[in-house]
């Protein structure tokens, strides 16, 4: 399905000196899937150099000029969809429905910032210090070259969502994705290249995030990360200290809360499909339950039945609901979180097995009730099929449960009142909040931007603020008369009694 002609065109792309290779597995299968090129330090050190030459043209290119490489990208997108379908599955063995939504997630970026950036990025005027007698400008210039460093999860969306916007403000890029999902961004990077991106301005390098993603935060103007909370703080630390910027996407122990009024039915049917998405490998999947007592029995009865009925398949068609976990690794944080779980006492409504006839990292969508606080999955992230239930009496204590984490990325909200809704939602300490609906729409509405409070994260993406953070403010001041110097033969006192005269009289008539 995957040519080897293929491959060798994608790796083509890496920025590699040497012939070292990583092998990447078919996760469905356990077998070789590829071998994609490593990248070295130096390597990265090049890649930055070329990526920097090639912005220095770019950012010179009017951003209107810009916009249609991305609307070309756009149509080259949809036309290969089912290639990088596939190429997306074998690289992480989500089932092609969650593979459909993350290939959609970069059309809507495309589509908001071709309409929005060039206002965005267009010089505003702003007030002179003195009116008509000072003119002032903002300018937006681009940071140079960002380094974007992606995880494997959605390495797909979350890498062109964060790319576009860069190079759209006038950027030269440096990727470096996870090196097991390297070959579907790859293709991504490939049809960018087609739409008639300037040879050079972005570039991709593979290796282990220690060795060259820290190459990478120590040479880039500024960094964009998505990955856990743990290898964020390491990065905000290292970029900290050259004084370079860097927004951080992290994790979250996400809540849903299923209110009194909820339609208990629209309740269970949602969380199921925002759950398992991606088996539950996603940053904004919720991992506990609130549910109002009124409606507990109701809601377990229904979202279990909506769970049993979850097709499981390593499938390169629509029939599976919920595809393999991507790794070993998280197989056994997995397994570990709920046999922990099943240890201290609770109890396994369904699930809570591997499912190694089907591949060898599949495990069933699972659901506990009886989690206390000295169970793993009580408040670290599991990232994987795994919920916890919990009941309680109003949404005072929902609230207050949903808020004890040091996370804070994403939360839903259940009511047939959108008013009740957005009351419950406006006291949740999270970057984005669901009503009815568990992560896609917030994250479809690209005008707002999305990221995380607390330990998920610093910086948005989407909206004017996922654009602006890849450029620096330059603030042009011009003095139309002289007024910051005195003329020589007025006595500087005189010059301090006039000024404060002008100030007084601009406060009085509100110009300032
Ligand atoms: P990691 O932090 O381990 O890795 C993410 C990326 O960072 C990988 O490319 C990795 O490379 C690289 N990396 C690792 N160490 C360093 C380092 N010291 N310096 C620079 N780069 C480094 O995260 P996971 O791969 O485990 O991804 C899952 C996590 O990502 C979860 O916690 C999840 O919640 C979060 N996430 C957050 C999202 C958001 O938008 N908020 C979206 C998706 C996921 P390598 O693979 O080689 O180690």
């Amino acid at each position: 399905m995957i040519s080897d002609a293929l491959v060798a065109r994608l790796c083509d792309r890496v920025a590699a000196s040497t012939s070292d290779t990583f092998s990447t597995v078919n996760v469905f299968t356990g077998g070789t899937l590829a071998k994609v090129p490593r990248s070295s330090p130096e390597d990265v050190a090049e890649a930055v150099e070329a990526a920097r030459k090639a912005q220095q043209v770019w950012a010179g290119v009017a951003v209107a000029d810009r916009i249609p490489v991305f609307e070309r990208f756009h149509a080259l997108l949809l036309k290969h969809t089912e290639e990088i379908l596939d190429i997306l599955q074998a690289e992480t063995g989500k089932s092609r429905k969650d593979g459909f939504l993350e290939v959609s997630a970069p059309l809507v970026t495309v589509g908001h910032y071709a309409r929005k950036a060039p206002k965005l990025l267009a010089p505003q005027r702003r007030q002179g210090m003195l009116p008509g007698l000072v003119k002032t400008r903002e300018l937006r210039v681009p940071k140079g070259v960002v380094g974007t460093i992606t995880p494997w999860n959605y390495p797909f969306a979350l890498a062109f969502m964060d790319i576009i916007p860069a190079l759209i403000a006038g950027n030269g890029v440096v990727l470096k994705p996870d090196t097991q999902t390297a070959l579907c961004t790859l293709f991504g990077v490939d049809l960018l290249y087609q739409a008639g991106l300037p040879q050079g301005l972005l570039q991709v390098v593979i290796g282990d995030g220690p060795v060259v993603g820290t190459a990478l935060v120590d040479t880039a103007d500024y960094i964009g990360f998505t990955g856990s909370t743990r290898t964020g703080r390491e990065i905000a630390a290292r970029a900290g200290r050259r004084l370079v910027g860097y927004s951080l996407e992290l994790g979250g122990k996400n809540p849903l809360l299923v209110l009194a009024d909820a339609n208990v039915h629209q309740a269970a049917v949602g969380a199921v499909q925002t759950c398992f998405s991606n088996s539950g490998q996603l940053c904004m999947s919720p991992e506990r339950l609130f549910v109002h007592t009124a409606v507990y029995d109701d809601f377990v009865q229904r979202f279990l039945n909506e769970v049993k009925r979850m097709n499981l398949a390593a499938a390169y068609d629509y029939s599976a609901d919920m595809g393999s976990l991507t790794s070993q690794r998280q197989l056994e944080t997995v397994i570990k979180h709920v046999e922990d779980a099943r240890a201290k006492g609770a109890t396994v409504l369904t699930g809570g097995k591997a499912r190694p006839e089907l591949g060898p990292f599949f495990y069933e969508p699972t659901v506990l009730t009886d989690v206390t606080p000295e169970m793993l999955c009580y408040d670290n992230e599991t990232f994987g099929p795994v919920v916890s239930i919990y009941r309680v009496a109003d949404d005072t204590e929902a609230v207050e449960r949903a808020n004890a984490t040091s996370y804070g990325l994403n939360a839903s909200v259940f009511s047939k009142s959108i008013a009740h809704g957005e009351h419950v939602a406006a006291q949740l300490k999270a970057g984005t909040v669901h009503i009815n609906d568990g992560h896609v729409v917030g994250l479809g509405s690209a005008d707002a931007p999305m990221g995380g409070m607390k330990d998920s994260g610093v910086g948005r993406r989407n909206g004017a603020e996922g654009l602006l953070k890849y450029t620096e403010s330059q603030n042009i001041s011009v003095q139309r008369v002289p007024l910051t110097t005195p003329p020589r033969w007025l006595p500087f006192g005189w010059y301090v009694k006039s000024m404060q005269g002008l100030l007084r009289l601009i406060r009085r008539s509100n110009i300032r």
